[in-house]
């Protein structure tokens, strides 16, 4: 039993998930790996090839002929996500390790070139298959390479299967795989959901603001009707008619702005970072939310001095809708919110204050926490999306709050001119 399990299985082990953490710690926060596929492959090769290595120089046993470890693992962790192009490094890593620290064997040649040919051509299948089916799929695939090249390995190569080769090359990996798999696919998920949510919060967003829009562009097309009616029913003089004509068509205009502002939002733009001219944004913003302001009865107000940051104009509109949208709904009828912005020295400071029922120091210390909310419909996301997406251009907040008099958060930005 003491070759079965000892402490370098578990240290082979442990190489395997470190890299697979490291994987997707370095894939969520290095931007250059996410920009093409070869850069992600890149990184796959180099996180699946360093515990690879490190298994064989470690091995868990070495016997005549044959060096056991879990390098199948590593190995096959790679070549099912990445394809051929990953699995055909993996499988020149892991011959020119085993030649270089233990000698020629051809065996080993004829035992990886097996698994990488079946691992590779499974390889799109896998990737297209659901969470629990990628898992049952990788556990019974190791499980039948492994038995079909231990049957290689014995009818071709004379191979002597012992005990501790059962266990440590046929037991284990299926085992190990599925967990890894696992860990892998929930990591995944993660990443995954946390960029999602931002579209989610975006979506909820443009949904609530429609009931206020449809109101707001109704108005005009009441108006216009009226004054075609007007027209067609009584005859006038020109100079009436004129100006009624002038008035609708300004009642279109202003239908189209609402509709087009509506519409910019909710439509992606690319991600990309640039100059955001802060007065500007802000004041697209506020366009947007005139007429939820004006459906609530709060005046909603807006002074900017000229200044700049660097950001992502989509996130930063997200970010104050979703603020100046939570202040508006704190005002009680008659309250003003007011969104201003200043520069000072080498920041740029927007403020937003309401004169609304204001927060406790339990809401204050939550704001941001995913899912608080104290709101009978309220999602409790909009808050959590903003901090992130404060925090994703460099800026910090600060809320000041009294229950019954209002808040103000306070959100400070590098400015762009101290970034060169
Ligand atoms: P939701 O608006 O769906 O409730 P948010 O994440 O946008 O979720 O906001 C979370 C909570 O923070 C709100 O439910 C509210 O209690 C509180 N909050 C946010 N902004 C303000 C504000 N300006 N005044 C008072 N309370 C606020
Ligand atoms: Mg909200």
């Amino acid at each position: 039993m003491g070759t079965y399990i000892n402490q370098n299985l578990l240290n082979n082990l442990f190489y395997i998930l470190s890299s697979m953490f490291v994987y997707y710690f370095i894939y969520d926060h290095g931007k250059w790996w996410k920009t093409n596929t070869r850069h992600k492959q890149l990184l796959l090769i180099i996180c699946t090839g360093v515990p690879l290595l490190l298994c064989m120089k470690f091995p868990i046993y070495i016997a005549y002929n044959c060096v056991h470890d879990l390098r199948q693992i590593p190995f096959l962790i790679g070549t099912l996500y990445g394809g051929w192009t990953v699995g055909s490094a993996l499988l020149l890593i892991l011959l020119a390790v085993r030649f270089f620290f233990y000698g020629f064997q051809p065996i080993t040649v004829a035992v990886y070139f097996t698994m990488f040919i079946i691992a590779a051509l499974a390889s799109p299948a896998f990737r297209r298959l659901n969470r629990t089916d990628k898992l049952f799929a990788s556990m019974w695939l190791t499980l039948l390479l492994d038995i079909l090249v231990t049957v290689i390995a014995v009818v071709f190569f004379d191979f002597q299967v012992i005990d501790s080769y059962i266990f440590d090359f046929i037991l284990v990996p299926p085992f190990a795989m599925l967990f890894i798999v696992y860990i892998l696919e929930t990591l995944k998920d993660a990443i995954i959901m946390r960029s999602k949510l931002v579209k989610i919060e975006k979506m909820e967003i443009v949904s609530q603001l429609a009931a206020s829009i449809s109101h707001e562009v109704r108005n005009p097309l009441t108006v216009v009707r009226g004054f075609l009616q007007l027209m067609k029913s009584q005859p006038m003089p020109k100079e009436t008619q004129e100006r009624y004509m002038h008035i609708a068509l300004e009642e279109i205009d202003r239908a189209e702005t609402i509709i087009n502002n509506y519409l910019t939002f909710a439509k992606p733009t690319p991600k990309k970072e640039e100059v955001l001219i802060v007065g500007q944004e802000l004041e697209r913003v506020a366009h947007l939310l005139q007429p939820f302001a004006r459906m609530n009865g709060v005046h909603l107000i807006e002074k900017c001095q000229p200044c700049m940051i660097i950001g992502n104009a989509e996130y930063f509109r997200q970010c104050f809708l979703n603020l100046v949208k939570n202040s508006i709904e704190a005002t009680p009828i008659g309250g003003t919110v007011t969104v201003s912005c200043s520069c000072k020295g080498e920041e740029v400071i927007v403020a937003i204050a309401d004169t609304g029922i204001g927060m406790t120091a339990e809401q204050i210390s939550r704001f941001g926490e995913p899912y608080f909310s104290t709101k009978e419909k309220g999602t409790g996301l909009g808050a959590m999306v903003a901090v992130k997406l404060i925090e994703t251009m460099n800026g910090t907040w600060k809320i000041d709050s009294k229950i019954q008099k209002g808040t103000t958060i306070t959100i400070t930005f590098p400015s762009a001119t101290t970034r060169g």
